[in-house]
């Protein structure tokens, strides 16, 4: 007798490869592997925490008013029109649960997330890479891959794990340029941290367009990763057909406490916003200065850079030699870059120190 058969399509994911905590040898080391915010938690958002420790016997509120209508009133939304989930990868995996299922295709960036890969394979759809340009998101290569089976394009702005940013302008131009059964993801889990009032349009084009849902999260710059709560901005169609197929106490009390303190923590969300913006231009023209040696740093809109290695240092061995000084980084071959390695903006020592290892190693590989 042979047990459950899962589907085909289930079978063909590449399981997602978190980023590590402890080095080869077991020890903890400083993680720069995930793009967690370096300075912690707002205060408030951890008191809101503890506090929710009261009511630990209640189910949730299935409708996360609460979050809701701060999340509208802090933005200038609708709240009728945000969905919310377990982390904002829940609701990337609404949007194909929703729109896409058996031989319909997917597309996404060649270097991209890799939550849309699964996200896509989970229901059977089929995904569609289209190719980069020098790792920056190519609207031309996206629209040239649209055929009569897609039905969602996922882009993530800025660009997990190269950084890069589109401008508002391409954005415009790859919306204009899809059919409206298109649905457009526009996952902006790193817009916060953009230098300037540079915001690429999606807010604007998810309130007017009926095939833009934009996705956001507390994960990064409001350091909650560990709380798990993610939203969505879409047509109230989109979100309707979503709220369908989401679990229906997928965020939590505690969690959605601490998210709305955090909102109300400008402070802290500017601290982080500031610190981010300088330490990645000192640690981008650091890396830049080693170019002689083949390093060349990706230009980064997010809190991570992408540090390209195409000279006699590996990116293999420098993760490696960053591992043995206690710098847990991360390496993605199973994502085509063996040649690059993704490293979150730190605190200032972390970020110093990081530098530092690389610099010794470049020496050191002549
Ligand atoms: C970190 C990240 C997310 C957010 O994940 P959560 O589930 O909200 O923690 C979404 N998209 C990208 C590109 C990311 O890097």
């Amino acid at each position: 007798m042979t047990g459950p058969v899962p589907k085909p399509w289930i079978m063909e994911i590449a399981p997602y490869v978190p980023g590590r905590a402890t080095t080869d040898s077991g020890k903890k080391a400083i993680k720069l592997s995930s793009n967690e915010n370096p300075l912690g938690t707002s205060p408030a958002a951890r008191a809101a925490f503890e506090a929710a420790s009261g009511t630990l016997e209640r189910y949730p509120d299935a409708s996360a008013t609460d979050l809701r209508e701060s999340l509208a009133a802090r933005h200038g939304l609708d709240p009728a029109r945000i969905i919310y989930g377990n982390g904002s990868d829940e609701v990337l995996h609404l949007a194909a649960g929703a729109f896409a299922g058996p031989g319909d295709e997917v597309i996404f960036v060649k270097y991209g997330f890799a939550v849309y890969e699964i996200a896509a394979r989970r229901v059977g759809a089929v995904p569609v890479i289209a190719p980069d340009a020098d790792y920056a998101t190519d609207v031309d290569a996206i629209l040239a891959a649209v055929t009569d089976r897609t039905r969602i394009i996922y882009v993530a702005n800025p660009n997990n794990p190269t950084g890069t940013y589109a401008s508002k302008d391409e954005i415009a131009r790859l919306h204009a340029g899809l059919r409206p059964d298109i649905l457009l993801v526009l996952d902006h889990a790193y817009a916060e941290y953009i230098d300037g009032q540079n915001d690429d349009g999606g807010m604007a084009l998810a309130e007017t367009a009926s095939n833009v849902l934009v996705t956001r999260t507390f994960s990064k710059m409001y350091g909650l990763a560990a709380e798990r709560i993610g939203w969505g901005y879409g047509a109230p169609a989109l979100i309707e057909a979503m709220h369908r197929i989401r679990l229906p106490f997928s965020i939590t009390i505690a969690g959605t406490a601490a998210a709305l303190a955090a909102l109300g923590d400008t402070e802290f969300v500017e601290h982080t916003r500031t610190h981010n913006a300088e330490w990645r231009r000192w640690f981008s023209d650091e890396i830049a200065k080693l170019g002689n040696a083949g390093l060349r740093p990706v230009p980064s809109q997010a809190n991570f850079v992408l540090v390209l290695f195409e000279g006699a240092l590996t990116a293999e061995v420098a993760y490696k030699g960053l591992m043995e000084a206690g710098y847990i980084v991360r390496w993605l071959p199973g994502q085509g870059l063996p040649h690059g390695l993704r490293i979150t903006i730190g605190t200032e020592q972390e970020t110093r120190g990081v530098a530092g290892v690389l610099r010794d190693l470049v020496e050191r590989a002549g």
